[in-house]
């Protein structure tokens, strides 16, 4: 291997603490910023929420974590793992296939444990600024701050790896009217339980993961429910098996007596807009020059969403992409990242890497894909870990991994209130062992 690099990888959270082990495997020098009390990123549950509910306030105190006491995960833990790091079913923790949060906080903490990560970490440690010095492409002050104390600390690393996810800003929906309407916004980064909305009319902008999940637990309370998606085939109707979930194309207008008009023609008077419409890309610490920017969403220029190429590979984030199994993206990431740093595995030139980046944006344009889509990765993302696998010599994805997360799809998709709890373990546990004799 080349020579040891310093490394400050920024958080501790399933991406910060995979790189880290990698990085330290490898024998470099890691440090690990993490702005919280324990490691874990959006599996450490918070029962605070933010003062300003749908968090456009910047002097708020920010409130990493989303989740919500009954949330269990959307995927099986067979993927919600590494590959080299099975996720086990404990015999005091919650021992389902889809359990619930707290297990896979049990989960990291073990692998963390077991590689001695901890002593990596310093906690309460926010970054603050990332920041190249004499513009040496090897050579960035990070500058932290440590609760509880007066000053800020400022280290020089050769490289840093950033690893704060994206699920804490929030990111509105743009509703005409709205800064007239008059009821009660929130957005689902500051949800928590549904008694707060006992007895009334929700409006649920957005229908993804978090949104199904919510809508349901509200609707137990509320006297109506209804979700409002950009799915042009959805016209008003009510969901099979609950008495007051309604879904609507889309919220055309607000207006100021509370009236809420759907782009399908329909209308209610609501209480309740609540935003569950996901979260932008945030790094208020780093400063490049614009050489990085965020515009509608897009981090960017990023070759194959990881390295900006005036900087690589000094200057690397993981985690970025969307609409992928987070585990296998982080783990094929991180080890690429490694390679790199380690002189084992050589990136194209700076001329090379922008033409890749442009031919991506231009094909995205082709498609008629707006920005904010640039790191949404389904339908491509067998092709995109593939290249990742080619990178770093790794063996491919077991086939199994991928029928699992089709399945989970196709199962959520036909009956979303029951396909965590009909998983088929036995055909799945046969499969995994078949799969596993040489
Ligand atoms: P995070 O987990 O967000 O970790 C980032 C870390 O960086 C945090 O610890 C944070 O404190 C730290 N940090 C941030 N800024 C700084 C700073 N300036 N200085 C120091 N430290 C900093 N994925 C699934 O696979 N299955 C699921 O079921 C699932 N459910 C989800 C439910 C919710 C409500 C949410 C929000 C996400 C869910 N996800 C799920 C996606 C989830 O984001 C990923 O699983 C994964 O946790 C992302 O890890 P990460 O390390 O990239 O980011």
């Amino acid at each position: 291997m080349g020579q040891a690099v310093k490394v400050a990888v920024i958080g501790a959270g399933v991406a910060g603490l995979y790189t880290a082990r990698e990085l330290q495997r490898e024998g470099h020098q890691v440090v690990v910023f993490e702005r919280n009390h324990r490691l874990g990123g959006v599996w450490l549950y918070d029962p605070r929420t933010e003062s300003d509910p749908i968090g456009i306030d910047p002097t708020r105190e920010i409130i990493h974590s989303s989740l919500y006491p009954n949330m269990r995960t959307n995927l099986p833990r067979q993927v919600m793992c590494f590959t080299d790091y099975p996720f086990p079913r404990r015999e005091t923790g919650d021992p389902r296939t889809f359990p619930v949060h707290e297990e896979v906080l049990w989960f990291l903490n073990k692998f963390a444990e077991d590689f001695e990560l901890t002593e990596l970490i310093r906690f309460n440690t926010e970054v603050v600024r990332v920041e190249r010095v004499d513009k040496k492409k090897d050579k960035w002050v990070v500058e932290s701050n440590t609760r509880g104390s007066d000053s800020l600390g400022q280290e020089v690393f050769q490289a840093v790896v950033i690893c704060v996810g994206h699920c804490t800003e929030p990111r509105l929906a743009e509703v005409p009217g709205i800064e007239k309407w008059p009821g009660y916004q929130i957005h689902s980064h500051n949800y928590r339980v549904p008694e707060p909305f006992q007895g009334q009319v929700v409006v649920m902008i957005g229908l993804g993961p978090s949104s199904f999940d919510m809508s349901r637990e509200i609707a137990k309370v509320a006297k109506e429910v209804h979700v409002a998606t950009r799915n042009p085939d959805v016209r008003v109707l009510k969901l099979e098996n609950h008495d007051n979930i309604w879904l609507h194309y889309m919220v055309e207008r607000v207006h100021g007596d509370r009236l809420v008009a759907f782009k399908d023609g329909s209308s209610v008077y609501a209480d309740v807009i609540f935003h569950c419409t996901g979260y932008k890309y945030h790094y208020p610490f780093l400063e490049t020059n614009g050489i990085v920017t965020v515009v509608d969403n897009c981090v960017g220029p990023l070759y194959k969403h990881v390295f900006p190429p005036a900087l690589a590979p000094w200057l690397s984030f993981i985690g970025i992409p969307q609409k992928a199994v987070i585990f296998q993206t982080v783990e094929l990431q991180s080890k690429w990242v490694v390679c790199v740093l380690s002189g084992k595995v050589l990136l194209p030139d700076e001329k090379e890497m922008m033409t890749d980046v442009e031919r991506y944006y231009q094909k995205m344009g082709d498609r008629g894909l707006p920005k904010r889509y640039t790191h949404h990765l389904y339908p491509n993302e067998a092709e995109y870990f593939d290249w990742l696998r080619e990178q770093t010599g790794m063996p491919p994805f077991e086939e199994w991994r991928k029928q699992m997360v089709a399945e989970c799809l196709i199962n959520s998709r036909a009956n979303y209130d029951k396909y965590r709890d009909e998983w088929n373990d036995s055909y799945w546990d046969g499969i995994i062992k078949a799969a596993s004799v040489p």
